[in-house]
């Protein structure tokens, strides 16, 4: 990332929210189920997968975080009446995390129930270090207590993470493996490109080796090519891992997995609280600066984006 680029990511909280708004609409499949719904058929009918996200991580009290699993619950009847092929990924502190382990539980045993009696399956996201442990105990928990439709993510950033793929190959996780979004402290994540990149690969080999299905998430053209490299030289079919990416990034780089006979699952978020989503993935963006800037030069030039 520039210099220009660098200055704008830390100025970013200072832009109002409609600018962020108009730039990260790429980004979200938009408000209502409705709408996700469209672009999760659009999505089926390029031959790709997707796992829909509620957003919705500004969660204050038990009824908000209620509310998020019956959405899911909704969308997962959804896919059914549509016929469309989607799973859903799910948010610890949106399910009530950071206000009980309890009702976290509670909630996300609900949806899982819910998805397994219609043959779908839920993804626990990873969000910052501070929900690791308790994301990985429910999950621990729920597959003792017999439920197989759920799989977690695990971050290449973090240095317990290679760890935590020992510790759980007894149980054969279904994993979704990326690099980790959030910034955490030296003394326990990778804060280096290549060193981020060495823990993917090692993962993604001893995920593999331990014989889980996993889910290859990245728009980094060199992890592509090494997870391409791995499940070649294991001789994996097309069923037995599958590549993600975020909705509007890299959609070329998707469109040449799939020509490839890979599986591709899409991460298609929809809901009103679009902001914290949208701003992770523009700090990502590495054209943001020129995204803001056209964005303001539509705005003071009347007749440009139809926006004057
Ligand atoms: C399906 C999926 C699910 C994820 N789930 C989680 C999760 O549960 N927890 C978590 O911590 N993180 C999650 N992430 C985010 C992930 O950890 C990374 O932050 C993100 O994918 C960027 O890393 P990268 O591997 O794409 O490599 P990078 O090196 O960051 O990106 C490679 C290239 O992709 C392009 N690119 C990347 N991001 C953008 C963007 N926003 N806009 C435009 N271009 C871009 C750029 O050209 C960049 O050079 C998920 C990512 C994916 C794809």
């Amino acid at each position: 990332m520039g210099l220009v680029d660098s200055a704008i990511v830390r100025l970013l909280p200072a832009v109002p929210r409609p600018v962020v708004r108009r730039i990260s609409e790429r980004y979200i499949a938009g408000e209502q189920l409705d709408d996700a719904l469209r672009v999760v058929r659009e999505l089926n009918d390029e031959g790709k997968l997707a796992t829909l996200d509620v957003l919705g991580e500004e969660i204050t009290n038990p009824e908000e975080a209620r509310a998020i699993a019956t959405a899911y619950r909704e969308a997962i009847d959804a896919f059914e009446r549509e016929q469309l092929d989607s799973n859903i990924s799910v948010k610890p502190t949106a399910l009530g995390l950071k206000l009980g382990y309890d009702l976290f539980r509670e909630n996300l045993e609900g949806v899982v129930r819910h998805a397994a009696a219609r043959g779908n399956f839920v993804r626990i996201d990873m969000e910052d270090s501070s929900t690791t442990d308790d994301t990985l105990r429910l999950y621990r928990d729920l597959r003792a207590a017999g439920h197989e439709n759920l799989g977690v993510v695990l971050q290449a950033r973090l240095k317990r993470t290679i760890a935590d793929v020992r510790e759980l190959a007894e149980l054969r996780p279904n994993v979704r493996l990326c690099k980790g979004i959030y910034v955490e402290p030296p003394e326990i994540a990778y804060r280096d490109f290549d060193s981020v990149r060495a823990s993917f690969v090692q993962a993604l080999e001893e995920l593999l080796e331990a014989g889980s299905y996993v889910g290859i998430a990245t728009h980094d053209e060199w992890l592509t090519e090494q997870g391409e490299r791995l499940v070649t030289s294991r001789g994996l079919g097309p069923q037995e891992y599958e590549f993600q990416m975020l909705l509007g990034v890299r959609a070329s780089l998707g469109d040449q997995l799939v020509r490839a006979g890979h599986r591709l699952r899409i991460y298609t978020p929809f809901g009103r609280q679009w902001y914290a989503y949208s701003m992770r993935r523009l700090q990502e963006n590495p054209k943001i600066a020129g995204y803001i800037a056209a964005d303001t030069v539509g705005r003071l030039l009347p007749g440009r984006n139809g926006s004057s």
